[in-house]
């Protein structure tokens, strides 16, 4: 039975979020989210999606979401971040069917100073909702690491109860994850800080399981964000099992993965660590330091081979009248960046084990 055989393709939302999350830790997988800037970004991603037959997750992170509506906007109150978040989910909506794949459509990180920008998704979300019977999104994130653990779980059950009211999931953060994320800096973190415990879990399982299964947590094992020097944090996956058998003994259930577990600041990571993640309930992984680059290579490398036929509009090595039109096109250059992001999405699908699952 495959994943089409349980829900439909295109954007899903409600309990079908759920069943996707659910048959891939029943079946040891995770789903790669890929972060989107453009639709040309959302649609190498969806282009690998179809290719590798694997469900997807597009996620727009606050500078992501302002840069597709345009950064010429200004963001002051977070409306340029609403806005491209809102266009981009209906863009999405609209092209996520052609492709014939199931799609979660997510946002990321939204830290304590930029709730205005959820507040403005989650009116979307219900004004789409009064309409049609769906969220505008799938799933969303809040990331109150950075407050202490009881006021992170009461901001969040506080919107969980206003989300699970039309379907929407909810993605949590727990701990630290080093690195830089939209202009969070914990690069200077003790290593300790960078350790969800066992105990944290619960706690968030407890509240959250009172108002709907819907949500997932991103635990603290070690994990940076962006790409650094391998060797400065130990990434430390096999801790995750430690929270699945502590909430199983709490629930007295026999179910091997309680929780379902995220796994941000993943790239560069060894295979053997995302195998061991996966196995202890990680059901999606972030994945965008390693698509940025790869969107950049195939771009870089047809203006590095093509330099000749780009300096002017009319003229290049063949003869001084040779027009250059079918090189300078942005459909051509653009298609090119969009080649090189598919394949390497196509290789996350293959590490986290989510291909051939349609
Ligand atoms: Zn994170």
């Amino acid at each position: 039975m495959g994943i089409l055989d349980i829900v439909p393709a295109g954007v899903v939302s409600g309990k079908d979020v759920y069943k996707v999350f659910d048959y891939a830790r029943e079946n040891h997988f995770a789903i790669p989210a890929f972060n989107v800037t453009t639709s040309s970004v959302a649609n190498a991603a969806l282009e690998a999606a179809r290719d590798s037959k694997s469900p997807v997750i597009l996620q727009l992170s606050q500078g992501g979401a302002a840069y597709f509506a345009g950064k010429g906007l200004a963001n002051d109150k977070q409306q340029a971040s609403i806005a491209g978040a809102t266009a981009a989910a209906h863009y999405i909506r609209s092209v996520a069917p052609s492709y014939g794949v199931p799609v979660i459509l997510h946002s990321d990180h939204c830290a304590k100073k930029l709730l205005p920008w959820f507040d403005g998704m989650l009116a979307a979300d219900e004004e789409h909702f009064a309409k049609t019977g769906e969220p505008l999104f799938s799933s969303h994130m809040l990331d109150l690491s950075e407050e202490p653990k009881e006021e992170n779980i009461k901001i969040c059950v506080e919107y969980l109860k206003r989300m699970a009211k039309i379907g929407i999931w909810l993605e949590m953060e727990i701990g630290i994850t080093g690195g830089e994320e939209d202009g969070v800096n914990n690069e200077h973190v003790h290593n300790s800080a960078l350790y969800t415990q066992p105990e944290d879990i619960w706690d968030i399982y407890k509240a959250f399981s009172e108002i709907t299964p819907n949500f997932s947590i991103a635990a603290a094992f070690g994990n940076v964000h962006g790409v650094y020097k391998p060797g400065n944090v130990v990434l430390r996956p096999e801790l995750l099992k430690m929270h699945q058998d502590y909430v199983r003994d709490q629930l007295k259930t026999n179910k091997e993965n309680p929780v379902f577990l995220v796994f941000h600041g993943g790239s560069g990571s060894e295979k053997q660590e995302i195998y061991t993640a996966v196995d202890n309930g990680v059901i999606k992984m972030n994945v965008d330091t390693d698509t940025q680059f790869a969107y950049l290579e195939g771009i870089r490398d047809f203006i590095l081979n093509k330099k000749d036929y780009l300096m002017t509009q009319v003229g290049n090595p063949e003869g001084p009248d040779k027009p250059n039109k079918k090189q300078y096109d942005p459909r051509v250059w653009v298609r090119e960046g969009e080649k090189t992001m598919s394949k390497r999405c196509q290789i996350a699908f293959d590490d986290l084990k989510s291909s051939n699952k349609l």
